[in-house]
Order: C-alpha cells, then sequence, then structure tokens
C-alpha cells in the first residue's frame, strides 16, 4: 500500500524524523553505567511522550553513543537501512545486556540477520494489498475490516509483520482516504468490528486520533472499534489523562497491545494498563513467538500471569509471519503447540491465549492446538486431558449404535480401542499431583 502523504489535507503532520540540534541525544538522556549497562534516565522530559517520540534513536551511530558500543559490524548498518531503525528512550533504557541474549536488544537493535533472506519470505506474506477494497482498509473477514492509519510507530519492531509499512516513509492517512474508508464501510453494514491499526495509531495526537473514531463511530453499523497499539509497550507515557478522557467517548472501544516478553511489564507499562482499563478499555495482548525471546513455556507462562495481575487478557499468540527480514525469530509450529500443551492446566484459562498462525497468501488466522481428540467411534469420542487422562466421552443415545461385542483381550491390558467402543471410561497415568490430592481428600472424608 502507499499511504499518501498530502500535508495539506493530512490527518496529522508526522513528527520530524531527526532530533533538534540543541537536544542531542547522548547528553540529555541517559547515564550509562557500564559494564552493568543499567541506563539511567537524566531528562526531566522523561515522562513526557512527545519528548520521547521526539528523541527516538533513529540512526546506528545515535544508538552506538548510548549504549557506548564500540564494535559495530558493518551488516547492522545495512540491515537498518533496510528496515527503518527507531526506539524510544524509555523502550532502549530496559536493555540489560547488549546482545541478542537480551529481549528488549533483540526486538529493537537491527541486526545482519534480518538480511538473510530465504525464498519463501514476502513484503506482504499475508497479502494485504490484495484485499484493499480502497486504500489502507484491509476487509477480509465478512464482519471486520483493519484499517491502516499510519506508518509510524514509536519503536520499529525488528520482527514487524508489516515491514513493508512501518517506518519506511513516516506517513500519515490522508483525509481523503479516511473519507473513502467511510464511504466503504457506510456501503458495508455487515463490517461491526473497524480495527484501528498501523502503525501505531497512538502515535497521533488526541485531537487527531479523535477525527478517525469520530469518523468511524458516525457509520451506525459499527458496533466495536479496537485500536492495536504497541504503546503501552513501547511509550507508556502516551497514555495521558486526557487520552483516555478522550477514548472513553467512543465506547464499546477495545484495545489490543503487544507485549512479548515479562521484561517489558514494567511500573510504567503497568500503570498505563491501569489507565485503560480503569477507563473501561477491555485489553488484550498478541505476542509474537520469537525464537530466543520468548519461545520457552515459563517465559510465556510468567508473561500471561504478569498480564492478567494487570488486566490484560492473553489474547493471540502469534506463529512469526513469512515476512522478509525475520527469518531468524522464527520458530517451527512445534513449538508454539509445545507452549500450548505446557500452559493448558497449569494456568488459568484466562492466562492462556490462543495460538494461531496467520497463514500465507492472505488465509487470515487459522488456531493451531495440540490433538486433545485422540479417537472416536460413532458412540464415543476419546479425548484426553493435560495429565494424559484419556477418557471416554459418551455421544447422545439417538446416535448409539451396538456396541462391538470383541473380548477383552487381558494380555492386552486397556487400548484407546476400548474407550472407542465405551467398554472403559478413562484411562488414566499413576501419580499425578491431583491424584495425590484426590486421595488424601478421600482419607480425610473417611476419617471425618
Ligand atoms: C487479524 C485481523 C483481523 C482481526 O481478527 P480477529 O481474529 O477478529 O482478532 C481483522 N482483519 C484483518 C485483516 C486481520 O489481519
Ligand atoms: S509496533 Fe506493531 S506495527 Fe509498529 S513496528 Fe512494532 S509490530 Fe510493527
Amino acid at each position: 500500500m502507499n499511504i499518501q502523504t498530502a500535508p495539506a489535507e493530512a490527518i496529522e503532520e508526522p513528527p520530524s524524523a531527526a532530533p533538534r540540534q540543541s537536544e542531542s541525544n547522548q547528553e540529555t538522556m541517559f547515564e550509562c553505567a557500564r559494564p552493568e549497562m543499567t541506563l539511567v534516565p537524566t531528562s526531566v522530559q522523561w515522562n513526557n511522550w512527545r519528548w520521547q517520540m521526539r528523541k527516538r534513536i533513529r540512526s546506528v551511530a545515535e544508538l552506538a553513543a548510548i549504549y557506548k558500543w564500540d564494535a559495530i559490524p558493518g551488516d547492522v548498518y545495512e540491515a537498518a537501512s533496510r528496515f527503518p531503525l527507531a526506539i524510544t528512550p524509555y523502550y532502549a533504557s530496559l536493555a540489560q545486556r547488549l546482545d541478542r541474549s537480551d529481549p528488549i536488544f533483540a526486538m529493537s537493535v537491527p541486526q545482519g540477520l534480518e538480511l538473510v533472506d530465504p525464498v519463501f519470505l514476502r513484503e506482504d506474506p499475508l497479502e494485504e494489498e490484495c484485499d484493499m477494497p480502497v486504500p489502507g482498509l484491509v476487509h477480509r473477514y465478512p464482519d471486520r475490516a483493519l484499517l491502516i492509519t499510519t506508518s509510524i510507530c514509536a519503536m520499529y519492531c525488528r520482527h514487524c509483520t508489516r515491514k513493508r509499512v512501518t517506518g519506511q516513509r513516516e506517513s500519515v492517512i490522508s483525509a481523503a482516504q479516511l473519507r473513502q474508508a467511510i464511504i466503504y464501510l457506510q456501503k458495508h453494514p455487515e463490517i461491526r468490528d473497524v480495527i484501528v491499526s498501523g502503525g501505531d495509531p497512538l502515535t497521533f495526537s488526541t485531537k487527531a486520533l479523535e477525527k478517525i473514531l469520530s469518523a468511524i463511530r458516525s457509520v451506525p453499523s459499527v458496533d466495536i472499534i479496537r485500536i492495536g497499539t504497541r504503546t503501552p509497550v513501547t511509550l507508556p507515557m502516551r497514555i495521558t489523562d486526557n487520552l483516555v478522557a478522550m477514548l472513553r467517548r467512543y465506547h464499546p472501544l477495545w484495545i489490543n497491545t503487544h507485549f512479548n516478553h515479562p521484561q517489558e511489564l514494567t511500573p510504567l507499562a503497568a500503570e498505563a494498563c491501569a489507565r485503560l482499563a480503569d477507563a473501561g478499555i477491555p485489553l488484550g495482548n498478541q505476542t509474537v513467538l520469537l525464537r530466543g525471546i520468548n519461545d520457552d513455556p515459563r517465559v510465556i507462562e510468567t508473561l500471561c500471569r504478569g498480564l492478567i495481575r494487570n488486566r490484560v487478557r492473553p489474547y493471540y499468540l502469534f506463529q512469526c509471519d513469512l515476512v522478509r527480514g525475520v527469518e531468524h525469530f522464527r520458530t517451527p509450529l512445534a513449538r508454539g503447540i509445545e507452549i500450548m500443551e505446557y500452559l493448558r492446566g497449569r494456568l488459568s484459562g484466562l492466562a492462556i491465549p490462543t495460538f494461531v498462525v496467520d497463514a500465507p497468501h492472505g488465509g487470515g488466522k487459522i488456531p493451531v492446538l495440540p490433538q486433545y481428540v485422540l479417537s472416536s467411534s460413532p458412540n464415543h469420542t476419546v479425548l484426553r486431558n493435560f495429565e494424559g487422562t484419556l477418557i471416554s466421552y459418551p455421544e447422545p443415545q439417538a446416535n448409539a449404535e451396538p456396541l462391538e461385542t470383541v473380548p477383552i483381550d487381558p494380555a492386552c491390558g486397556p487400548t484407546v480401542a476400548d474407550l472407542a467402543c465405551g467398554r472403559r471410561d478413562k484411562i488414566q497415568p499413576a501419580g499425578t499431583a491431583r491424584q495425590g490430592r484426590r486421595a488424601r481428600q478421600v482419607v480425610r472424608a473417611a476419617s471425618a
């Protein structure tokens, strides 16, 4: 897509990319106490989101100065020129180590690995450009549409699925394009859920964002508005009282954010989420599964527990898309399934996201689960739970057909076939913690 910039008519001027001369980054932002790698904010402006946007780190040279990073590989420069670089001082300050073992570093700092380019990777693997009836509006599913409102983000994630859009040319939707999108929504009353996306729509000024929200709200057939934003993670000071007071005028409004690692769940991020939740905005989270960053069941567990403590519901866990420049972040699908296997039963259902693959060729989101249905016959379905207990679930009598009368083979022991024909109820692993609790409960009941 080509988001045209039409300054006279644009919703808002994009922020200027370069920091002002008088505000040299390395002098005013941090004291960097290496080797411990603690970046101490020094500016009184730290909590001002506009200052954070203005002072985004935009070049490898700036980054090197801030991190006091002296040996920069040449391919880092190349990666940064191919895919734009921007990091808010706030997000940069969360790094604890200067290498890929640090999740903050790995998600924000350009790496030569982005230049690895297998043939199956695409600029636009989800084929969003093919599902755009008007520029910027992706209409893929029957009842919802996604509006790309800006190519600007506070931080350009190295794993971004819209690398073809984000930051390539910092621009915002024009008033004319917004009008076209609204006309399309008016003509398609089946669209009941509009996702305001980008880039990051919370990089707009509150006033400019309100223009977009009120335009969408003027369409009576739209039930809910969703905003996709990573600012609670990369620019939490953006969630001001003023913003929240505006947002709550457009209810029902939902926000999905994008935490990938527990290290991002800082007190400031928690405060941002609390402000939104207090305004009655239901919060969801979309995590991208990233190799070496969060492809560990325990990291996802900690993240999901942290999210629900902050009233953020884990919504999706995404398989990393087949987009150019992200090959080094991809994990096998099996890893996602393994993580889901680990979470189910161990975590509150509220803390468990749906693992989805956003399919290549514009196939849309496809949930992928471990196998819980193991076998079936017309009268019984064999299920298994997280512990490995196999359960024979009887189907309604109306469908029942005569049970087979194959004799039990004592030499064989219980088999899944016994469950499928309903001859047994369950097959259970021995010695689980739950069985221990149950056994103690029976003893207590007997002695009471
Ligand atoms: C992800 C997405 C949506 C929203 O899908 P949900 O499953 O409802 O969250 C809508 N449109 C497009 C184009 C999308 O990529
Ligand atoms: S905030 Fe979202 S849209 Fe922006 S770079 Fe990160 S993943 Fe991409």
